[in-house]
């Protein structure tokens, strides 16, 4: 049962969130077309060009720490930040 395939096809059918949280991060989708700034990633320390589709992110209710990412060095960061807990869950329980 190819479920995974399924809530793909679902999900691209509908429209997209803009805003979430995730694990006490909230983050923000920034459109292309609202995007008219040049910003600094600190993923990569490269600049986000206006008109690019990039991510602002902030620690939940700490909204004056938001930061703008490109998308993809945001993903990467979240991913190695949840590696990081998972990796000192196992340390306390082991
Ligand atoms: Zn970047």
């Amino acid at each position: 049962m190819p479920s995974g395939e399924g809530s793909r096809a679902r999900f691209r059918g509908q429209p997209l969130a803009l805003e979430w949280v995730a694990d006490g991060w909230h983050l923000r989708v920034v459109q292309p077309y609202r995007a008219l700034k040049t910003y600094r990633c600190p993923g990569c320390d490269q600049e986000i060009f206006p008109r690019t589709l990039h991510v602002v992110v902030w620690p939940e209710g700490s909204p004056e720490q938001r930061r703008h990412w490109h998308r993809p060095c945001w993903e990467r960061h979240f991913a190695k930040l949840g590696q990081a807990r998972v990796r000192r869950r196992r340390r306390r329980d082991g």
